[in-house]
Order: structure tokens, then sequence, then C-alpha cells
């Protein structure tokens, strides 16, 4: 039997909806439940309007080179995208109307996804989208749309733009808009962390995409984990090992605390979804996290290289401190031979009394 979907066999598909079950943490009891849904909610193509601001389109890259059954051709498939710069053949005021027709014709059904910065200062005009300001089309097309996704953490935060926000005035879409918008930060933003947000959409509704929100706007699902918890080399973090050389075979995996990361303050699944097809992430492949999904990315997380002397770590005695002091304590109490996973809990606030760090969410 075929499935709905162009192209994709009725076993592709459910295999497809076994992804989906696990991206969103459901037991695969669920697949059958998902694919009924799917099948219904995508019965009328919901169509999709996805913008760019300021952005390197590195998220849309990242969402076109996913895994095989590829998402983007599912969810191709499975919506109607009417607009989007980098995959429509149409360009100019055609490309444009397209947007026009899809409000008028749609009005508060269509999902608004909107890919990069808006730089807010001199009215806009840094980035404008034919002869209008990105920021004059955010709030003119979010306001029927059904719902509305920053994909990105320069849509979500600011990002890389907003690193410079003195000259431009960049900001994310929640700040242009004042109403609470999706967020799926990243840079780029995980293609599963799209599909699995855009497919949450169709299959449970806006409210309950809404009530899964965690404090800065992102799905926890996917942002439920510090990415400290998870990480691979955590032992060593525990045990007060540090990289503090790159040349030095015997330091290859230690922690990477001390050459900038931000796993500590930084909530992902990274570790655990991975990246390239499952290959890899940041750490895995020796480079530190930089902390790409949270809104301090990237102006109050750089130098992204350098330790971070300024950002505390929370959880000694409910102080706040360096991460000097944190690899001063753990090099002091191993040397006096106190237990080293007890220390790293100290350290990362576990046993402290303010529980894991809190530049994420609780
Ligand atoms: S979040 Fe990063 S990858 Fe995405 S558009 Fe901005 S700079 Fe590019
Ligand atoms: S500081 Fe970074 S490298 Fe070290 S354990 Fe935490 S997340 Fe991993």
């Amino acid at each position: 039997m075929e499935s709905i979907f162009k192209g994709l066999s009725r076993r592709d598909f459910l295999k497809y909806c076994a992804s989906i079950a696990a991206m969103l943490g459901l037991s695969e009891i669920y697949i059958p439940q998902i694919a009924a849904a799917l099948e219904e909610a995508t019965k009328g193509k919901p169509p999709v309007i996805w913008m760019q601001g300021q952005s390197c389109a590195g998220c849309t890259i990242s969402f076109i080179n996913s895994r095989e059954p590829t998402p983007p051709e599912l969810v191709l498939d499975i919506l109607s995208v009417r607009f989007h710069p980098n995959v429509m053949a149409a360009a100019g005021d055609v490309a444009l109307s397209a947007i026009e027709t899809t409000m008028k014709k749609a009005k508060d059904k269509y999902v608004y996804i909107f890919e990069g910065a808006l730089p807010t200062a001199e009215e806009g005009r840094f980035c404008e989208i034919g002869e209008t300001s990105a920021v004059d089309w955010v709030k003119k097309v979010a306001k029927d749309a059904h719902a509305v996704i920053a994909v990105g953490t320069c849509a979500s935060f600011g990002g890389i733009p907003g690193a410079n926000q003195a000259v431009t005035g960049a900001t994310g879409v929640e700040d242009v808009l004042g109403t609470p918008v999706v967020k799926i930060p990243g840079c780029p933003a995980h293609p599963d962390w799209v599909v699995g947000t855009v497919v949450k959409l169709l299959l449970f509704g806006k409210d309950a995409v809404l009530a899964g929100l965690d404090k800065y706007g992102r799905p926890k699902e996917f942002y439920g984990t510090l990415i400290h918890d998870n990480c691979p080399r955590r032992h060593w973090f525990e045990a007060g090992k540090f990289v503090e050389d790159f040349n030095d075979p015997e330091q290859a995996n230690y922690c990477l605390l001390l050459k900038g990361c931000k796993g500590p303050f930084t909530y992902a699944d990274c570790p655990k979804r991975k990246w390239n097809s499952g290959t890899n992430f940041c750490i895995d492949a020796n480079a530190p996290c930089q902390g790409c999904t949270q809104p301090e990315f990237y102006a109050k997380f750089s130098p992204l290289y350098e330790k971070l002397p300024e950002i505390g770590i929370p959880g000694i005695a409910g102080y706040e401190v360096s991460a000097d002091t944190v690899a001063k304590v753990l090099g002091i109490v191993t040397a006096a031979g106190i237990g080293l996973h007890l220390v790293g809990q100290i350290a990362t606030g576990r046993l402290g009394k303010g529980g894991p760090p809190e530049r994420g969410e609780e």
C-alpha cells in the first residue's frame, strides 16, 4: 500500500513515524497513532512561509542536509511550502506575491518560520526583503499566522548578528513581535529539532507545542538537558583533567572546560542525538561546546575558545565561581584525596543549593 507521501512506501512512512516517535521521546506504541494523525493532519497540506532576515542560510542548509528518509523531502510532501528564498524557483515580485496570496487565502492556517536576526536600527534598513524591511514583514506576516517558529539562534535571540547590536540593533523575532514565539535555537538548528517541532505542531496542535516550551521558548524534548550532564568527557571533568594543550596526545580526550567549553551552561540533546546523521557532535570532534543554543551566544560567550573567567558556575555552597576556581577546587581536593565524584557533583551544582546551572532552564 502506498503512503500518502509522494515517493515514499508505506514501510518507509512507518519507519519515519517511528523516528518521529523517537524524536519526540514517545514510545513505539504510538507509531500507528502518529501515522494516522500525520495522514489526517496533512490532508490539506498545511501552508508554510519560510522567510530569512540577517541570516547565513546555515539553518536552511542544515535542514536540507538531513538523514534518509530526508525530513525536508517529507516535510515538503507533508507541507505546502509557499515561500522559501533558497528553494523556490520564483524570484522578485512573483515570489513575494506568494506571501501575500498565502496570507490572504490561508489566514490563521499557515505556519510562519523565520530564520535570521532582525535589525531594528535605522527603521530596519539593514535588511530588506523586496522593498520592505524584514522587521515590517515579520510584524505583518506573523499577525495572521497559525504559529510562528523562530529557527536558529539569530531568529531566536539575535545570535551572531546580535553581537553587533550597537550598530544594527539585531535581535530575535520575539523581541520585535512582543509576543512569545516557538524557538529552535542552534547555530545552525539541528534538522531533527525543526522537523520534530513542526510535526508535533501537526500532530498535537499549537497548545501542546506551547505547553512544552522551556523558559526561553525552546521545546523541552530537545533542549531539556544540559550538554554537560550527558558529555562523554564528564568523567575527566570530575577527575579534574582538563585539556590545556591541544598538541599533547595525553590530554586528547580530557575535559574542554578550560578551552572555553560552554557545556555546563548549555541545554540541548547534541551528545545523544548527535549531528551529521548521528555521526558526532562538537565535543566528539575535540571542539568545546560553544553554547550556540543559549541566549548568551554569541556576544556573551565570546571569545569562544577561551575559558570563561567571568561566567560563573553556580553550585559551590550557592556561590558563583569561575572556571578557574572549579579547576583549582578540583585540583586541591584531588590532592587531598577526597572523592572526585563528590567534588564533581558539588562543582556542577548537583549538591549545591541551586541544583544544576540555571543558565538554561529549570
Ligand atoms: S543561527 Fe547560525 S546557522 Fe542559523 S542563520 Fe544564524 S548564523 Fe546562520
Ligand atoms: S565542561 Fe564541556 S567537555 Fe567538560 S564535561 Fe562539561 S560539557 Fe564535557
